[in-house]
């Protein structure tokens, strides 16, 4: 048997690689698995890559816009897709020899192959069953290989895939995934992406910039179905402006392929099945956690649909195993799965004073144009729980920073106990409400009241100014509106 460690981390993404760092940190002899690409999803199929692509369409946008501006553009300026793509594939790669750096820097073995449990605090690793993904920085010298392998505490972190509905399966082809999704070899003249949530809009949104005739089918009656109604709604108009057609409390019930497009069959609101044919389909109906032949059936770990059940601090049903990230459950994001890992191993660790994780106060952002942001409470969900609420609202109409970057629509909502003053849970909608988000999210931690956040001098010009007047609004005392 190889080497003992105090910890062992199967997958290297968001969630295994800082529960590595934290852990090594700690003075624990540390090692994590990977079978594909350190880094996990979030940095070679997910966050990074998307927000390049995403970085492309609005430069896109931008250069299009140009004279709105007062610059003239000699020629015309037309997308490179495969530049495009290969730009987002190199950020991809320099992420994941990023990880490789960090793990040799926090002297963290890397271990390459598919890891599964055999009992508690044993792992064997035998060849992947993936290929290893290209492009992809060297892997750490001494990264080792095949065997196996004991620990004390073995930390599960082995992410999510797409999820499928049956009859309506991604073929790689005509129906992606977001892997696809991310590499197209030529731009499709038209797209239907199936499921609205984070990542089915940011594909809709980098597309429809793109030019791509982009039709979208929600099954819910809200775009982005889990943000404020007010907020998906004010999303839908903008959506819907730049020429993005969008169904809601609609199904796609079946696909009929043709040799180079799908015709899908849409039931619509009215129950009315109308075909809406496309060069390609997205499918982005969520992500189910890889929780298969890792051997959690054998020892007994929990699970529960398709993730396995843990406590607020990532221990498993089973002493000595733990998860994190994705496989633990929703919402499935990237500094969900950071903060977990952290909560996980200080916890092994034994540092006094670990907060278990409250999910209220993990923040929410989709890179669509306009960008959605939001912490906490919805309105409709402040009521649900029986609070007695004040609601601000403050739009980017009246902020002079975001009518002086051309950037004037946008809406921030701000939703308060009317008793207390406690602040429930902010919603963004609107330019760069996804780096703003975080100054509600400090403040719902530090348990704000309206009065702290109205005693908070905010710079101007900025667009973060709409965020202390949608507080003022909520109290009748907004000053720009
Ligand atoms: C298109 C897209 C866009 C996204 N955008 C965002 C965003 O903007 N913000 C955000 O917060 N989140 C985003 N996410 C979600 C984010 O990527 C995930 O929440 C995050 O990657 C989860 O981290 P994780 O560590 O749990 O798992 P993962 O990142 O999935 O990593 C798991 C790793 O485990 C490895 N593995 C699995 N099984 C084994 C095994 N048996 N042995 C060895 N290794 C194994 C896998 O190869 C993988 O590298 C996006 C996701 C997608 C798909």
């Amino acid at each position: 048997m190889a080497d003992n460690y105090d910890v062992i981390v199967i997958g290297s993404g968001p969630g295994g690689y800082i529960a590595a760092i934290r852990a090594a940190q700690l003075g624990l002899k540390t090692a994590v698995v990977e079978r594909e690409h350190l880094a996990g999803i979030c940095s070679n199929w997910g966050c990074i890559p998307t927000k390049a692509l995403l970085r492309s369409a609005e430069v896109l946008h931008l250069a299009e816009h140009a004279k709105n501006y007062g610059l003239k553009l000699e020629g015309s300026i037309s997308p490179d897709l495969k530049a495009i793509v290969d730009r987002s594939r190199g950020i991809a790669q320099r992420m994941n020899g990023g990880v490789g750096f960090l793990m040799k820097k926090n002297k963290v073995d890397v271990i390459w192959g598919e890891a599964k449990l055999t009992k508690p605090g044993q792992i064997v690793v035998s060849k992947s069953s993936k290929k290893p993904m290209e492009p992809q920085a060297p892997l750490p010298k001494n990264t080792l290989g095949e065997g196996t392998y004991s620990a004390k505490h073995i930390i599960v972190a082995t992410g999510a895939r797409p999820r499928a509905l049956p009859g309506i399966e991604p073929d790689g082809k005509l129906i992606w995934t977001y892997f696809e999704a991310m590499v197209p070899p030529e731009m499709p003249k038209s797209l239907l992406v199936m499921g609205s949530g984070a990542i089915g809009i940011e594909f809709a949104s980098f597309y429809r910039t793109m030019g791509v005739e982009v039709t979208v089918v929600e099954v819910m009656p809200a775009v982005m179905p889990v943000e404020d109604a007010e907020i998906s709604a004010f999303a839908k108009k903008q959506f819907e402006k730049q020429g993005m057609k969008i169904h809601l409390e609609a199904k796609v019930t079946k696909v009929e392929k043709g040799a180079n497009s799908v015709t899908a069959h849409v039931e619509m609101k009215d129950g009315k099945i109308e075909k809406i044919t496309a060069d390609r389909m997205i499918s982005a109906v969520g992500v189910q956690g890889n929780i298969e032949n890792i051997g959690l059936e054998a020892l007994g770990v929990k699970t529960d649909r398709g993730c396995i059940v843990i406590d607020g601090y990532g221990k498993t049903n089973v002493p000595g195993i733990y998860a994190i990230g994705d496989v633990a459950g929703p919402p499935m994001l990237a500094h969900k799965a950071e903060h977990e890992a952290v909560i996980c191993v200080e916890k092994i660790a034994g540092l006094p004073n670990v907060h278990p994780m409250d999910k209220l106060k993990i923040p929410g952002c989709t890179y669509c144009n306009p960008q959605v942001a939001s912490v906490g409470l919805t309105e409709a969900k402040a009521k649900e729980a029986g609070h007695d609420i004040r609601v601000g609202r403050f739009p980017f109409v009246a902020n002079g920073k975001a009518i002086a970057l051309g950037e004037d629509q946008g809406m921030v909502k701000t939703i308060f106990d009317k008793k207390t003053g406690q602040l429930l849970g902010a919603h963004l909608v609107g330019a760069e409400v996804t780096e703003l988000i975080q100054g509600f999210v400090v403040a719902m931690n530090l348990e704000t009241t309206e009065e702290e956040l109205m005693h908070t001098i905010f710079p101007h010009p900025t667009i973060s100014e709409t965020m202390k007047e949608s507080v003022l609004d909520a109290y009748g005392r907004a000053l720009n509106a």
